[in-house]
């Protein structure tokens, strides 16, 4: 087996699996597949580059700890879902979203910049987010 067609398989498996364990706990992926694949591809390309599932749509530090709010599933992702129905990157959507099959649309950044982040130091931004209502 060539390395590309290795690769696909290794995208695909990795797809299932995420798509399996969001489920489980109550996510949903993004129904459109093949865009879905692109994010984790993504994912994929960060974890060869950092070490880690850096966000695919966002430009990591590629130190761990300054990336930590961004690693998927990231911090954000519940707050987005619950206001825009899709994370930033569109990889989870909301329910309403798959059944009533509509759009997400542009989702604005929720990451704070690097000066706020910096200023929060090592409190983790969850706390920011612990009276949403996800899974859903
Ligand atoms: S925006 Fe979506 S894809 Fe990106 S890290 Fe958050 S949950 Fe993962």
């Amino acid at each position: 087996m060539n390395d590309a067609l290795q690769y696909q398989k290794q995208i695909e498996s990795q797809y299932e699996k995420l798509k399996k364990e969001a489920e489980a706990a109550g996510y949903r992926l993004n129904p459109d597949i093949e865009f879905t694949r692109e994010l984790v591809d993504g994912l994929l390309t960060n974890e060869k580059r950092y070490g880690y599932w850096a966000c695919p749509c966002r430009l990591a530090d590629g130190v761990e700890r300054n990336d930590r709010d961004i690693i998927c599933p990231c911090d954000y992702r519940d707050a987005d879902l619950t206001e825009h129905g899709a994370c930033y990157c569109g990889l989870y959507v909301s329910q309403v979203v798959i059944h009533e099959k509509i759009s997400a649309g542009s989702i604005p950044e929720r990451r704070p910049p690097k000066e706020k982040r910096d200023k929060i130091g090592e409190k983790p931004a969850t706390s920011l987010n612990s009276s949403l209502d996800y899974p859903v």
